[in-house]
């Protein structure tokens, strides 16, 4: 099974797909998460990324793709997988469609959580008091919420399209959310 996590930053896809790719054991991987190793291991990736991603832009599309294009390649994700923070454009879900083809394989459910601008903010700011990730300050924060609104938000059209697009409310508690989330995962795999 292969599952894509959308959803704008603080929607919870980290915390839900991490759980997911533990109850299904398939791998879950996180962009953003790839990007935050680069850069603290200085790597020609990290170097080209880290600008982009302190001021909440968008890492240019051809780098984030390269990134993947490897990970596809080694083979590691052949037994399902759970992509969290990718695709974030048109153009990058134009390419996973691509490699997925590719490798006769493609996307089983896009599963994406919703949660309100206030909500968003609320958590952003706890997180950065908790992790004091660079990239959670309050000017950055709202950065990067019009990012998504503008870059990412087309691509839940190009997954209703495609009707493998579900949504599920993420204001509840974590647990409430993932038992959401496990309901349809698991409808899916039966289907
Ligand atoms: P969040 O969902 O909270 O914004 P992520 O950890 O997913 O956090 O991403 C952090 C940053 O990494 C993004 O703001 C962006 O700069 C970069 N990034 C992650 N995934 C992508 C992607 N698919 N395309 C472009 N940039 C990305």
């Amino acid at each position: 099974m292969n599952f894509v996590f959308l959803g704008p930053p603080g929607s919870g896809k980290g915390t839900q797909a991490a759980r997911l790719s533990e109850e299904l054991t398939i791998a879950h991987l996180s962009t953003g998460d790839l990007l935050r190793a680069a850069v603290n291991e200085k790597t020609e990736l990290g170097g080209q990324a880290e600008s982009f991603m302190s001021r909440g832009e968008l890492v240019p599309d051809e780098l984030i793709i390269g990134m993947i294009e490897e990970k596809l390649s080694q083979g590691g994700l052949d037994g399902g997988f759970i992509l969290d923070g990718f695709p974030r454009t048109i153009p990058q879900a134009r390419s996973l469609r691509e490699m997925l083809d590719r490798h006769s394989t493609s996307l089983d459910l896009v599963i994406l959580l919703q949660v309100s601008d206030a909500t968003v903010i609320k958590r952003l700011t706890r997180r950065a008091e908790i992790e004091g990730r660079t990239d959670d300050t309050e000017a950055v924060i709202l950065n990067r919420l019009e990012v998504y609104r503008q870059q990412t938000k087309p691509i839940e059209d190009f997954y209703r399209q495609e009707s493998i697009l579900t949504e599920i409310v993420g204001e509840d508690t974590p647990d409430r959310v993932y038992e959401a989330i496990r309901k349809v995962a698991i409808r899916t795999m039966n289907a």
